[in-house]
């Protein structure tokens, strides 16, 4: 059989293998990237990006940093995979690592983020039963409308979004949808006393970065300390640095009862992801009740070490911080230029969103995600007129002047309807 290598087939070819043999899961940019390094991605053809998603914010540390990449291959040399069957060198250390980095008693390593999630809700489900007292059967989860966790059949049971849920159902019963950034209606839902937890991302980054009021996240915690309920803080793509903070609860001084990360954790190298939480909460689980071929693989572990280190050495929220605001400005001054196309700009650290004034239903934050893309810079909008703006965590202030004045051109020139 006839073996086909990228280095023998242009963009347009590439995009045609994809159609006609691919799942139609997902609506691309066309455009076909073979190469990573830092803030910057190659196309088969060699033309460079800045990459604005940084894979939906899984590649803070930027591409192939050196490194991670050394950590790698490294331990890829070494031993991959033991399963926990037996034990492996380095799950012990990792562990302890990565407990002390966030300040957890515990941590239930996987690999995806939305197995990091469902990990959190089981674990959220004994605790009820076994340590809050919540007959069996009776426990109710509390989720946020607009929340994105995934993809499985047990996060999109609480899921408000249609695109996500229809043609999926039955769902899971016990879960309660509250709006996001609403302390009152939390609260009335909370009163239910079988309810085991609370479910939020800090900010919402899927929906549109959409950032609650000060004061949201630290009025939830107190709420669900005083009813007994658990804040479960999916970090997944808040965390690690990226909205100006280790996490984006940070802000606000608070700490989730179950801290649930991924995609950051390894730098984009390979899926790692975890669960943290103390003692009392943790272990409810015992041996057999919960598992993963994958989780707390000694590839992961070392990865997921080195991907926590150069957070730290490389002071990667503070750059997200700073560039963060910079960018804001930048991109609120040219609303003032362009009121009639940007309609709001809002974010934190290095977590961005532009909302375009799109009467046609997306494209026209499209056609500027094409343009820019034309003029090297990659970002893709969601929910149609909502453009994400997150570049790797290591960008620069000169490369963020360039990517400033690139975004800044392409509106300027764009012509409406
Ligand atoms: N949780 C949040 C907040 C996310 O943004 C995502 C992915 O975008 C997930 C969970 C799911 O992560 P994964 O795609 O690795 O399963």
């Amino acid at each position: 059989m006839e073996v086909l290598t990228a280095t023998s087939l242009s963009s347009a070819e590439l995009i045609e293998l994809e159609d006609l043999y691919n799942a139609h899961n997902y609506h691309p940019l066309p455009v076909v990237l073979e190469r990573g390094r830092g803030v910057y991605l190659w196309d088969v053809e060699g033309k460079r990006y800045y990459d604005f998603l940084s894979a939906y914010s899984a590649v803070n540390q930027g591409h192939c940093h050196p490194r991670l990449i050394t950590a790698l291959t490294e331990q890829a040399q070494k031993l991959t995979l033991t399963s926990r069957a037996f034990h492996n060198n380095l799950l012990g250390q990792y562990a302890a690592f990565v407990t002390a980095y966030f300040g957890y008693d515990r941590v239930l390593p996987m690999n995806t983020g939305v197995e990091a999630v469902e990990t959190a809700l089981k674990l959220c489900r004994k605790w009820a039963y076994q340590v809050k007292g919540i007959p069996e059967g009776q426990a109710k989860f509390i989720f946020v409308e607009g929340n994105f966790h995934g993809r499985t059949l047990g996060v999109i049971s609480g899921s408000s979004a249609p695109e996500s849920r229809g043609g999926f159902g039955p769902f899971l019963p016990g879960i309660e949808i509250v709006p996001y950034n609403d302390l009152n209606a939390l609260e009335s839902a909370l009163r239910d006393p079988n309810t085991a937890g609370f479910l939020v991302e800090p900010i919402q980054g899927e929906a549109g970065v959409y950032v609650p009021e000060d004061g949201y996240l630290a009025g939830a915690s107190g709420l669900c300390r005083k009813y007994n309920v658990l804040f479960i803080a999916d970090e997944v793509q808040t965390g690690i640095a990226r909205t100006g903070r280790l996490l984006a609860c940070d802000h606000e001084n608070v700490k989730p009862d179950i801290l649930v990360l991924g995609k950051a954790l390894s730098g984009g190298v390979l899926p790692v992801s975890a669960v943290l939480a103390s003692d009392e909460i943790m272990l409810t689980l015992k041996p057999g009740e919960h598992g993963s071929t994958f989780g707390g693989n000694p590839l992961a572990c070392a990865v997921a070490t080195e991907a926590l280190m150069i957070v730290e050495d490389e002071g990667l929220a503070n750059n997200a911080e700073i560039l963060g605001k910079y960018f804001r400005n930048r991109m609120r001054r040219l609303q003032e230029k362009r009121p009639d196309l940007i309609s709001v700009v809002r974010g934190k650290g290095l977590l961005n969103a532009v909302v375009i004034n799109d009467s046609e239903h997306g494209k026209t934050a499209w056609n500027i995600c094409l343009n820019l893309a034309e003029k090297g810079l990659l970002a893709k909008p969601t929910h149609g007129n909502i453009i994400r703006f997150a570049p790797p965590l290591v960008i620069n202030e000169a490369q963020m002047d360039d990517c400033c004045s690139v975004i800044e051109q392409v509106c300027m020139e764009y012509e409406l309807d």
